[in-house]
């Protein structure tokens, strides 16, 4: 077995510098290592896209765009910034990209300031319904400096209703229309999303913050061709350095967009990350990335059945992609309790509100599970059946009030196996 007390990577310059920092990032490492991790929005980066993100680019400025910068120096940046935007194109088929937000938020703010004023009406998925803060809740700036309005699941089916979509959009002329989400695992129809914009005159946009790995690899339907923007994260099923992009087809748009990104909300693109952009997007162009997709999705299946088969209920009953929302509250169980018992043995997922949750935000009656981290250590349908037997166990121990210390010491030592089975790079 491996040292685990050292991070492979700038170890000991970082050790001899600063101990504190240190260990800290050492103790994530392990950490990261030996738990399962769940959380649907995580993933664990390749080396390359590691020494990418921690390289010289970190350095320098380079404000504009390639070709036309404020800074001087930059041919290195350029070059690595146009790598990243012709993998972006060449992946996802689109005409334009902007590859310089720095997060999934910052690229959302983006649209908005593209394309509204203060005041005007946003249109997007409730967040209990499965959709982000940043797409018009209350406590984002998206809900305080624009009049937001959200659609919701079918309270049946807990599938979105296109025709509740339509019905509001209709009456409530939204400049904005956003489809996409953080804990939906369903398909979207991307074209009626755009028919119905086109009949309100909104502008579409589709968020595929979560799904971008899985869309980059045919697995999952694309929007890119629908929408009037798409705007994604590069960290989620991408497996990129964490950050943002912009996606657009039309001259026009793209020119609103890239305004917007620098000068309108950033100053300096953070120009290491851009170069970890293009490395993660270059290996998201190669075959490997597409079993990878494949398999992601896949094991998101099996362990959502497994979890279904044992008594948990899965919101609108499974996955199209690499997340499962699962509703605790036939078990009279919430959220936070779930998180914080499953941390106990080495999982980790997330509390989540689930379709009409009463719930407070940090307690929630549900949990998001995702495959996306344990498929890049390459864990398969096997692993995941076996994870979701271990969830079972210990959220019926508590359930049940028969949990005990051997029980869970079992449980654990479980996780530590599977772990121990599949390393990470570093
Ligand atoms: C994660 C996510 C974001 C925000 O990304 P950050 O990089 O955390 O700012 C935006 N939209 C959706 C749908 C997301 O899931």
């Amino acid at each position: 077995m491996d040292d685990l007390s050292l991070p492979k990577i700038n170890s000991l310059d970082l050790q001899q510098a600063d101990s504190e920092a240190w260990d800290a990032i050492a103790a994530e490492r392990i950490r990261q290592s030996r738990s399962i991790e769940l959380i649907a929005s995580e993933n664990f980066v390749s080396r390359a896209v590691m020494e990418a993100q921690g390289s010289v680019l970190t350095n320098k400025y380079a404000e504009g765009y390639p070709g036309v910068r404020y800074y001087g120096g930059c041919a290195n940046a350029d070059a690595v910034e146009n790598l990243a935007i012709a993998r972006a194109k060449a992946l996802f088929g689109c005409a334009h990209a902007n590859v310089q937000p720095h997060s999934g938020s910052q690229a959302n703010q983006g649209v908005y300031l593209a394309f509204l004023e203060p005041g005007d009406k946003i249109m997007g998925l409730d967040l209990r319904s499965g959709g982000h803060l940043t797409h018009g809740s209350s406590v984002s700036v998206s809900g305080k400096w624009f009049q937001s309005i959200s659609y919701e699941v079918d309270a049946r089916s807990q599938l979105i209703d296109m025709d509740q979509v339509r019905r509001i959009a209709l009456k409530e002329r939204p400049r904005l229309i956003i489809a996409g989400g953080s804990a939906y695992s369903r398909q979207m129809d991307w074209a009626e999303f755009r028919r119905i914009a086109d009949r309100v005159g909104a502008i579409f946009m589709a968020d595929i913050a979560h799904v971008a790995g899985l869309v980059a690899a045919g697995v999952f339907p694309s929007p890119v061709e629908h929408a009037h923007v798409t705007t994604t994260t590069t960290h989620k099923t991408l497996r990129g350095p964490r950050g943002g992009m912009i996606l657009s087809a039309d001259a026009e748009i793209a020119r609103r967009i890239d305004a917007a990104v620098f000068p309108g909300l950033q100053s300096g693109p953070l120009m290491h990350v851009v170069a970890a952009k293009a490395v993660a997007l270059g290996e998201a162009l190669k075959p490997a990335f597409r079993t990878y997709a494949r398999a992601v999705v896949d094991n998101a299946r099996v362990l959502c059945d497994r979890l279904s088969q044992g008594g948990l209920s899965v919101v609108s009953a499974g996955t199209d992609c690499h997340l499962g929302v699962i509703d605790l509250r036939p078990w009279e169980l919430t959220g936070k309790a779930a998180e914080t018992a499953l941390e106990q043995i080495g999982i980790t997922v997330n509390k989540n509100a689930v379709p009409g949750d009463g719930a407070r935000p940090l307690v929630t009656s549900g949990i998001r599970v995702g495959s996306a981290a344990c498929t890049t250590r390459g864990m398969g349908a096997d692993e995941f059946r076996e994870i979701g037997d271990m969830i079972l166990a210990t959220l019926g121990g508590i359930r049940s009030g028969t949990m005990n210390a051997r029980t869970l010491k079992s449980i654990h030592e479980g996780v530590s196996d599977l772990t121990g089975r599949f390393p990470l790079p570093y």
